[in-house]
């Protein structure tokens, strides 16, 4: 299963971080979705009924959104794709909408140093960030 993962990092020289360990299969996770692309799993430390994170498999310099140019906007592009999806299966928890979020750099408190998308559900969302 794990013989197609290229793993974050091939083609970056950022630090590895946690979701490599995912990755590469070293730490279990919930795995939702996968494609050749693109792992889901859910987040160990959920802040809603529905907490699915969605990242690309092969970093490739996105260790956060701010370092984007287009070569990434296919694989931008198809995380969003796949974030719809799953927001509207109802099996995950889901309910009529969700959040989608992208923290990036420390400001946005990401803490995680590979670009992913968070997407909560299964309850209403407050009006304001915090
Ligand atoms: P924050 O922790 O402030 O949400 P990030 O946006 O970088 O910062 O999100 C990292 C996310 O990764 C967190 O929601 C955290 O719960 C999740 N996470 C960390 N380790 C794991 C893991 N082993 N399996 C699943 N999710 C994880």
């Amino acid at each position: 299963r794990w013989d197609s993962i290229r793993g974050a990092g091939v083609r970056d020289t950022a630090p590895s971080t946690i979701f490599d360990l995912i990755l590469n299969g070293s730490i279990p996770a919930t795995i939702v979705r996968e494609n050749e692309h693109i792992l889901a799993f859910k987040d160990i430390n959920p802040l809603a009924p529905a907490h699915i994170l969605l990242i690309p498999k092969d970093r490739n310099g996105l260790t956060s959104l701010r370092q984007s140019t287009e070569e990434h906007i296919h694989i931008l592009g198809q995380l969003l794709v796949m974030a719809g999806e799953i927001a509207k299966d109802t099996s995950l928890g889901f309910g009529d909408g969700a959040r989608i979020v992208i923290n990036d750099g420390k400001d946005g408190g990401q803490e995680v140093q590979h670009l992913h998308v968070h997407v909560l559900g299964g309850r209403q969302m407050e009006s304001t960030f915090g």
